[in-house]
């Protein structure tokens, strides 16, 4: 069973990263900690904070919480994928915009949604079914894969 996690408002960038890194997770932002503890409560989501009263309160209240203090997004999820021993796949990801699973396409079926020199340059194309976003290995990508691919790495095997 895979771990879903929900993060308090001060860890929203951490958010699109762990989606990538291929773990639902959703964020919410202005609401009440009691609110934030419910939720986690009733999806069954671990519970990251930057707040530790937080952790505390939800841990007492049987809720799975981390208090999470880095600022560094590659390091935070770093931290996170060594303490719940996540694992990466790049058949796995998540869409950074909307926590749907983003699979493979064939590049035809999705000509008329992207540039068309996008098209003619990339061969590799994911789409989200969730918000139909397309990706490509475009340098931004590249360099989203190989954080990915360096977090895995140094966070080693279990
Ligand atoms: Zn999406």
């Amino acid at each position: 069973m895979s771990h879903r996690f929900l993060l308090d408002a001060m860890l929203g960038s951490l958010t699109r990263w762990l989606r990538l890194y291929g773990y639902d997770t959703i964020y919410l932002k202005d609401v009440e900690d009691i609110d934030l503890i419910e939720l986690a409560k009733k999806e069954d989501r671990i519970l990251l904070t930057r707040d530790e009263l937080l952790t505390r309160i939800a841990n007492k209240r049987g809720i799975h919480s981390y208090y999470l203090n880095k600022i560094n997004d590659a390091e935070a999820l770093l931290e996170v994928a060594r303490v719940f021993n996540l694992s990466y796949n790049i058949e796995n990801l998540r869409c950074p915009l909307c926590n749907y699973v983003i699979n493979k396409i064939d590049k035809n079926e999705i000509k008329d949604l992207i540039p068309k020199n996008t098209f003619e340059r990339f061969n590799d194309f994911w789409i989200c079914k969730g918000c139909k976003n397309v990706y490509w290995k475009g340098s931004h990508w590249q360099k989203i894969l190989s954080t990915l691919n360096n977090v895995n790495e140094l966070k080693g095997n279990p």
